[in-house]
C-alpha cells in the first residue's frame, strides 16, 4: 500500500490545529507530515527532542506526536520536558514508536503521554486518533489559559509564561522588562456609565493592547483592571519609550459605543529582569511599586521602578 492509496478522513471540527511532529527518521517524518497535512492540519517538524522544546517555546502548538528512538534527548525524555513548560502540561501528547513492548508503553503512559501508537501505523488510525484527541481538549485547554472576557491571555498563563522567561534569559544571559497597567480612576467610571460599560472599556483595552503589542511580546489580564506586558529582550530605557507611546496612543483612542467617546488613561509601572529582580515575584512587586509611583505621580504615565537609597 502507498501513501496514495490512503483514504483521508477530513476533519473540519479540528481542521487547522497545528501539529508538532519530532521525528529522526527523515522519511518517517515526510510520511507523517504528508498524512497529516492531507487531513488540514498544520504541521510543524523537528528532528530530535531539543528542536521540538525550542520550538514549543516560541510557537503554541495544538498537539504533539513523537517518535521514541532519537539521537541525544529520547522522546521519554521529551515528554517529560515539554511537561515542564507553559502550556505543555496540557498538550496531548502521542507517542508513535517502533517499540511496542508492555515495559515502554508503560514508561510512555508514566512519562506523561496521552497516547501510543506503534509502527507500522495504520494512517486513517493516526488520523482518528489525533482527531479525536483534538475534539476532547481543545476547548478546555483555551478556555484554561484565556481570559474570557478580554481573550487575552489568564493570570495562570501569565505565571508560567513569566516563569519560563526567568528561567530562558536567566541561561541566555538576556534582559526582559515586565509592565503592570491598570485603568486610572476605573470605579468612578463604572460608578458614571456603569458595570456594562466599564467591561466595554475592558474589552477594549484588551483588542487595543493585541494590535499595539510587538509579535514577541506578551499581554495578559493580570486581574480585575490591571493588565501585564512582557517584553522579552528589552531593556528599561526601551520599555520606556514603547510603553509611553503606547500609553499615549491609547489615551487618544476613546471606546465608540452608541454614538459617544468614552475617554479613559492607564497607568504603568516597568521592573527589568534581572535588575530588579531575579525571580517572577519580586519583578511583580517592583514594576507594582514603580505603578504604585505613576498614581501618586498624577495617572496616566509610566514609571520605571528604581530602588531607592537605603536610609
Ligand atoms: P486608580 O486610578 O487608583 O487605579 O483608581 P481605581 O478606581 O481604578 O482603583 P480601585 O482599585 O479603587 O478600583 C478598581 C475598580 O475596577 C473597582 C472595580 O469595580 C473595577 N473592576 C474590576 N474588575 C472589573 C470588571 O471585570 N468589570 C468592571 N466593569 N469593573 C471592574
Ligand atoms: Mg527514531
Ligand atoms: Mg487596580
Ligand atoms: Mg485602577
Amino acid at each position: 500500500m502507498t501513501e496514495d492509496d490512503i483514504k483521508f478522513p477530513m476533519s473540519p471540527a479540528t481542521g487547522n490545529s497545528k501539529i508538532l511532529v519530532v521525528e529522526d527518521s527523515p522519511q518517517m517524518l515526510n510520511l507523517i507530515r504528508t498524512i497529516l497535512m492531507r487531513s488540514g492540519f498544520e504541521v510543524t517538524t523537528a528532528t530530535n527532542g531539543h528542536e521540538g522544546l525550542e520550538l514549543i517555546r516560541s510557537h503554541d502548538v495544538d498537539l504533539i506526536i513523537s517518535d521514541i528512538m532519537m539521537p541525544e534527548m529520547d522522546g521519554f525524555e521529551f515528554c517529560r520536558e515539554v511537561r515542564m513548560t507553559p502550556r505543555g502540561d496540557t498538550v496531548p501528547f502521542i507517542f508513535l514508536s517502533a517499540k511496542g513492548g508492555m515495559q515502554d508503553k508503560m514508561a510512555g503512559f508514566e512519562g506523561g503521554a496521552d497516547d501510543y501508537i506503534t509502527k507500522p501505523f495504520d494512517p486513517s488510525e493516526l488520523v482518528m486518533r489525533v482527531v479525536a484527541m483534538l475534539k476532547r481538549t481543545s476547548r478546555y485547554r483555551m478556555e484554561a489559559y484565556t481570559d474570557s472576557l478580554t481573550g487575552l491571555s489568564n493570570r495562570r498563563y501569565f505565571d508560567k509564561k513569566l516563569a519560563e522567561l526567568v528561567s530562558l534569559s536567566h541561561r541566555l544571559k538576556k534582559v526582559f522588562c515586565l509592565a503592570i497597567l491598570d485603568i486610572d480612576l476605573f470605579k468612578d467610571f463604572n460608578d458614571s456609565y456603569g458595570h456594562l460599560v466599564g467591561d466595554q472599556v475592558l474589552i477594549h483595552l484588551g483588542k487595543f493592547l493585541r494590535q499595539t503589542l510587538r509579535e514577541s511580546d506578551f499581554s495578559a489580564r493580570f486581574g480585575g483592571e490591571e493588565f501585564v506586558i512582557i517584553l522579552p529582550d528589552t531593556n528599561r530605557d526601551r520599555a520606556l519609550q514603547l510603553m509611553t507611546r503606547m500609553r499615549e496612543t491609547f489615551a487618544n483612542t476613546p471606546l465608540q459605543l452608541d454614538g459617544r467617546d468614552y475617554r479613559v488613561t492607564v497607568s504603568i509601572g516597568v521592573s527589568e529582569y534581572p535588575d530588579d529582580g531575579d525571580t517572577a515575584r519580586e519583578l511583580i512587586k517592583c514594576a507594582d511599586d514603580a505603578l504604585y509611583e505613576s498614581k501618586t505621580a498624577g495617572r496616566n504615565c509610566v514609571t520605571i521602578y528604581s530602588k531607592k537609597a537605603e536610609a
